[in-house]
């Protein structure tokens, strides 16, 4: 059985992030464009390249604008997952509202696999208490957007009770399984300039001295765990870019010399749930 899982995931945004935040000038949008014009054949090749399997969590607006793109990821071999329809963040939406964003973003995605998503990630990785009931009403089989673990799956509560001036009391676990992420490990605020009206972040950071760090979390699970996974998120309009692109070659080769074992994220969540059956994890 593989013990040390590495899951690259991609959340290919291209525009629709820009757009969900009124960002829409040519200048903003040519910047998301960027990913399925010269990001996404960029990565699909490298994993050609060293034969890893990835996952794309495709929102449905990307699908919709950019079919030739999303088909040419699908045709090299790479999951599918859903990343909403447009790009807005659920904790903006109404109940209804998120769940129309399931079902529109589901539809575009059956149109361009011919099946549902298994898995979801949330825009901007900000579930409300309705999520998790929602990807059970709807068929997921995982979700990808909590931080309550590193390097091993779980599964997601649902009915938790937080309020200010009383202890949390936690709701019960359900069925979805949790692969946690966390915004060390993702490239958009170590790399992506942003300029508007109220803010800068500075991203532009050294790839080289990212990766040393993005290396060493895989190189601690090893020290850390029998089994786990690791799961790194990048953006194909922000990793696209050389520098960036040499960085996660770097960090593909190191993982592979320490025995890391690539896995689109619906297969590791297969190897989550066969170790629970057997008690293993
Ligand atoms: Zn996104």
């Amino acid at each position: 059985m593989p013990s040390h899982i590495v899951c690259l995931t991609f959340d290919f945004d291209a525009i629709s992030g820009f757009i969900a935040r009124g960002q829409t000038s040519p200048s903003w949008i040519s910047r998301g464009e960027f990913g399925p014009k010269s990001g996404a054949p960029r990565l699909t090749a490298l994993f050609k390249k060293y034969g890893i399997r990835t996952t794309w969590f495709t929102p449905g607006h990307t699908i919709e604008t950019f079919p030739a793109a999303c088909e040419k990821v699908l045709e090299a071999g790479h999951e599918i997952a859903h990343h909403g329809w447009t790009h807005r963040p659920p904790t903006s939406l109404t109940r209804d509202e998120e769940e129309e964003e399931l079902v529109r973003g589901n539809e575009s995605i059956l149109k361009l696999t011919g099946c549902k998503a298994r898995g979801y990630r949330s825009p901007t990785w900000d579930l409300t208490p309705h999520s998790v009931g929602l990807f059970l009403k709807h068929g997921f089989v995982y979700d990808s957007s909590l931080m309550g673990d590193d390097y091993l799956p779980y599964h997601a509560r649902q009915g938790d009770a937080i309020e200010l001036m009383k202890p949390a009391v936690f709701g019960k676990e359900t069925a979805i399984v949790e692969m946690p992420i966390h915004w060390s490990t993702d490239d958009s605020p170590h790399f992506e300039f942003v300029r508007t009206e109220t803010t800068v972040r500075q991203g532009l950071m050294n790839a080289n001295a990212v990766v040393e760090n993005w290396i060493n979390d895989y190189l601690y699970m090893r020290q850390a765990t029998d089994w786990g996974v690791i799961t790194y998120t990048c953006h194909p309009f922000i990793i696209g870019r050389g520098h960036r692109m040499m960085m996660l070659e770097k960090l593909i080769r190191a993982c592979m010399d320490n025995g890391a074992v690539f896995m689109a994220m619906e297969e590791a969540v297969a190897e989550f749930q066969a170790r629970s059956v057997t008690g293993d994890p």
